[in-house]
């Protein structure tokens, strides 16, 4: 994830009433040998895992969707657009998937290292439920390299580190009744806390939603059967196949579109746009309603020209309608040689992106405007809602339509 106010999430746990979240010091990255595939990720591969390791962390061995078995031993994950090809005892990037005798085995399988109820607004979803809870959720692990990380404390853990005991220790402590061990939290228990705890939707947030994605995609088909909504915070690195199936189940999605150049994402994120623009395509065709956030960083991706060009992208290929979330960057993890983005910056990107056409343009992050984060109606110009950090304080949003001009407010609004 991307952004500071991402990173913040990690600290509230409002409904539940105590503080159920665990991050602590991020280790160095583990060298490896580079991952073969079609898009060989420049991030090194995590460092290699035993199955006593496995066991003595107490993490899970379930087995992982999406891999090929291949001969020698050697097993292609084709979750994520690295396609990792891993020999027994290795695992990918992400840290959390790993090979073991010619199985690939998902490690984070009800491993949660934090839990919380946050407002919604604070994904940022801001045309979905407004001023709902969303119970939020996420383990260890990220498949990108963003050298800008928001949450770089939780995203660059490794599993065996053992912080998934501690929270799941906490949810045990608070909800013995539905947190009944201090293995691990079920998908049944998670839904049964967002349940409890008063929640609108499940987010599976702060760092990489894709990784632990046999988690979330069980935990998504239980909480949809119970009328739960599911919403997924995502670099978007996810390949076509596990994407589609898990339209299947999530209600929004807000996506990081990090930047508008391969060297950009090269650069910076050891990773590749193109997955992450094929994402927003197909959420689109799947149906699945999205916001876009892109963090704009000083001398990285601030580039009027860059921001135009992604514009006119979003324009023309998901239309004026899916908002677009700018976001201040903070000095974080190995990039802390340059200041907080600009407000006059983020000013520009936002008259940049209204130029282009689209409908519905924020600026977070930014706590000395909070006006930039309200909603207006893009035929009649009058305000629809008003929010203040993460709060809701006016909304006058009426069965999903402007209540002047009666024009749709694109999203998911009450009935
Ligand atoms: S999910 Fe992890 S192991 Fe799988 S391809 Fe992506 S980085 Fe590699």
């Amino acid at each position: 994830m991307t952004m500071a106010r991402k990173d913040m999430a990690l600290i509230s746990l409002v409904a539940l009433g105590a503080l159920l979240m665990f991050a602590s010091s991020a280790k160095q990255i583990g060298a490896g040998r580079a991952a073969v595939g079609p898009l060989a990720p420049a991030k090194p591969l995590g460092p290699p895992i035993t199955l006593e390791q496995v066991k003595d962390a107490g993490l899970s061995l379930r087995e992982a969707m999406y891999y090929d078995k291949l001969p020698d031993g050697l097993v292609r994950c084709r979750l994520c657009p690295s396609e990792c090809i891993l020999a027994h005892g290795q695992r990918g990037p992400c840290k959390v998937r790993a090979n073991f005798n010619g199985t690939l085995r998902t490690l984070v399988f009800g491993r949660p290292v934090a839990l919380a109820s946050d407002p919604i607004e604070k994904k940022p979803l801001f045309h979905v439920l407004p001023g709902s809870i969303a119970f939020s959720l996420s383990t260890v692990g990220c498949n990108l390299g963003c050298i800008f990380c928001q949450n770089w404390e939780t995203s660059q853990l490794a599993p065996e580190e053992g912080q998934h005991r501690l929270m799941i220790g906490a949810a045990h402590r608070r909800f013995p009744d539905i947190v009944t061990s201090t293995d691990e939290v079920t998908p049944a228990q998670l839904v049964a806390l967002a349940e409890a705890t008063g929640a609108s939707s499940i987010a599976y947030t702060y760092t990489e939603a894709s990784i632990y994605y046999e988690y979330m995609l069980e935990t998504a088909k239980l909480a949809r059967a119970k009328g739960i909504k599911n919403l997924w915070v995502t670099c978007g690195y996810l390949n076509p196949k596990p994407l589609r199936e898990l339209c299947k189940y999530i209600d929004a999605a807000n996506v990081d579109l990090k930047g508008y150049s391969e060297e950009f994402y090269q650069t910076y994120c050891k990773a590749s746009v193109e997955p992450v623009l094929r994402t927003l395509k197909v959420l689109k065709e799947e149906g699945v309603w999205f916001e876009i956030t892109n963090l704009v960083i000083p001398d990285a991706n601030d580039d009027p020209e860059m921001v135009r060009k992604m514009c006119k992208w979003i324009v023309k290929e998901l239309g004026p309608d899916y908002p677009l979330h700018f976001s201040r960057f903070y000095p974080a993890y190995r990039l802390t040689d340059r200041p907080p983005t600009p407000l006059a910056t983020l000013k520009r990107c936002g008259e940049i992106a209204r130029e282009e056409g689209i409908h519905f343009v924020y600026i977070g992050n930014v706590p000395e405007a909070p006006d930039l984060e309200n909603t207006f109606c893009p035929n009649c110009k009058k305000l629809l809602i008003r929010r203040r950090g993460f709060r809701v304080d006016e909304n006058y949003i009426k069965n999903g339509k402007c209540p002047y001009c009666n024009t749709p407010t694109p999203g998911i609004f009450p009935k």
